[in-house]
C-alpha cells in the first residue's frame, strides 16, 4: 500500500457510529433474530451491553460474567429496576445477575443459556486460559448460539496510533485467517456450525483488508434440553456472584393482583361516572333515560354495546351504584391481565367492595350526590 495513500487514510478512518456501538448493535440484531430467552455475556465489563440488552422483550434471563469486579460493580446501577418498573410491571418476567469469575472455569451458574456473547474478550485471555475457553463455552455451557468477535489485525495499518495491539491489554490479535482457522477448529470440535462476518467496514477498494472487527456466530448443530444439561453436569459454584436484579413482573402473583385491582377500581370509576352523567342528564324519566347512547368517546360506545347484554348494565340502586363483574370483565385490558373470570374473582378478592351475592363491583354514591 502506497505509505502517503496509508496516511491518509489513517487520518479519516473514523466509525460513526463508534465501532463498540456498532457492536453491540449486531448482537441486538442477532437478539431480534434468534429470539433467545436468556442470554450470557461473558467479559461484560461495564455492562453497557447487558444494560442495552434488557430492553430486549424476549429476554427472561440475562447474566454477565467479569474476571475484573471492580469494572463490573462502576455501573451495574444501571441494571437495577426504574420506579416505572413497579408502576407498571411488565408481562415477561426478568433477572438479571452478575458474577466474578472467570471463562477458564466452569461454574453451573452459566448453564442453560440460549445466547452466549463474547465480545472483544478473546484477545485478553492468556495463552492458558484461550486453551479452556473452548471447553468451557462449547463444551460446558453448550448454548445453542456463541457469538465471538476479536479485531482484525489486518486492519491495524489503517488505524491511527495502533502500535502493536489496539490496547495494552491485548494478549493477541489475529488475522481473519488465524481468527477463522481458530473458529472452525472449535467449531468442528464441539458440534458447531460458523459463520463469519464483522462490523467496521473497510475503505473501497481495500475490502480484502476485512472488517475492523471481525466476528464469528456459530450454530449449535444438535439439540439440548434445558433439564438435562443441568443434571448431566455437577460441577462446583466457583463465580461469586455481585449484583443481582429480579425486575417484577405480572407473572409474579403480587404485582398481577395490584395491577388487576387497579384496572378493576380504574375501569369501574369511569363505568360509574358515566352512568352518574347520564343520569344528570336525563334524571329519572325511564322514557328518557335512554340506556348508554352513542357518543363521541369510543369508551362510552364500547359500554354501550356491552350493556346491551343483559345482566351487563350496571344500576344504581338507593345510595350505591353496581357495576357487574362481567362488564369490568369485557374490558380489553382487564380480560388480558385475567385471562379467566375466574382468575379475576379470586385476585379481587377481599381488596376490592363488591354487592352481597360478588357479582358486581359497589360504589356508595351518598356523600357524592350531596
Ligand atoms: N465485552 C465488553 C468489553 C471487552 S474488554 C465490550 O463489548 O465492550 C474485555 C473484558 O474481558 C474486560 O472487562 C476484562 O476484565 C474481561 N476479561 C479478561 N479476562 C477474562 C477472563 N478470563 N474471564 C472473564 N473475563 C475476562
Amino acid at each position: 500500500m502506497d505509505k502517503n495513500f496509508q496516511e491518509e487514510l489513517t487520518q479519516i478512518i473514523k466509525f460513526q457510529p463508534p465501532l463498540y456501538k456498532q457492536r453491540h448493535q449486531f448482537v441486538k440484531d442477532l437478539v431480534e433474530k434468534y429470539k433467545p430467552k436468556k442470554v450470557a455475556d461473558l467479559g461484560c465489563a461495564d455492562c453497557s451491553l447487558l444494560w442495552m440488552l434488557k430492553f430486549c422483550s424476549c429476554i427472561e434471563v440475562l447474566a454477565g460474567l467479569d474476571i475484573c469486579a471492580n469494572v463490573m460493580r462502576e455501573k451495574m446501577h444501571t441494571l437495577s429496576p426504574l420506579p416505572v418498573d413497579y408502576l407498571q410491571p411488565s408481562e415477561r418476567s426478568l433477572t438479571i445477575t452478575l458474577h466474578h469469575g472467570s471463562v477458564a472455569h466452569k461454574d453451573p451458574c452459566m448453564l442453560g443459556f440460549d445466547l452466549v456473547t463474547c465480545i472483544e474478550l478473546i484477545e485478553h485471555l492468556e495463552e492458558s486460559e484461550l486453551k479452556k475457553f473452548p471447553e468451557v463455552v462449547f463444551g460446558f455451557m453448550a448454548p445453542s448460539i456463541v457469538v465471538i468477535s476479536t479485531p482484525n489485525s489486518e486492519f491495524n495499518p489503517l488505524l491511527s496510533r495502533v502500535m502493536l495491539y489496539r490496547h495494552p491489554d491485548h494478549k493477541f490479535e489475529w488475522s481473519q485467517a488465524q481468527f477463522q482457522s481458530w473458529a472452525l477448529e472449535t467449531a468442528r470440535c464441539y458440534n458447531y456450525s460458523v459463520e463469519f462476518t464483522g462490523v467496521g467496514h473497510p475503505p473501497t477498494g481495500m475490502e480484502k483488508v476485512g472488517f475492523c472487527t471481525q466476528i464469528g456466530v456459530f450454530v449449535r448443530k444438535y439439540p439440548q434440553t434445558g433439564e438435562s444439561v443441568q443434571s448431566e453436569k455437577p460441577t462446583e459454584a466457583v463465580y461469586k456472584t455481585v449484583f443481582k436484579a429480579v425486575y417484577p413482573s405480572l407473572k409474579d402473583e403480587k404485582y398481577l393482583q395490584n395491577a388487576v385491582i387497579s384496572e378493576v377500581i380504574f375501569t369501574a370509576q369511569i363505568i360509574k361516572y358515566r352512568l352518574m352523567s347520564k343520569r344528570e342528564e336525563y334524571g329519572d324519566d325511564p322514557e328518557r333515560k335512554s340506556k348508554f347512547q352513542p357518543s363521541m368517546d369510543c369508551f362510552s360506545d364500547y359500554l354501550g354495546k356491552l350493556v346491551v347484554e343483559k345482566n351487563m348494565e350496571p344500576f344504581v340502586s338507593g345510595n350505591e351504584v353496581y357495576i357487574p363483574l362481567k362488564t369490568i370483565f369485557a374490558f380489553p385490558k382487564v380480560n388480558r391481565l385475567c385471562g379467566t373470570f375466574e382468575k379475576l374473582c379470586k385476585l379481587i378478592a377481599g381488596k376490592v367492595t363488591l354487592s352481597s351475592d360478588g357479582s358486581a363491583v359497589m360504589f356508595n354514591i351518598e356523600h357524592e350526590e350531596n
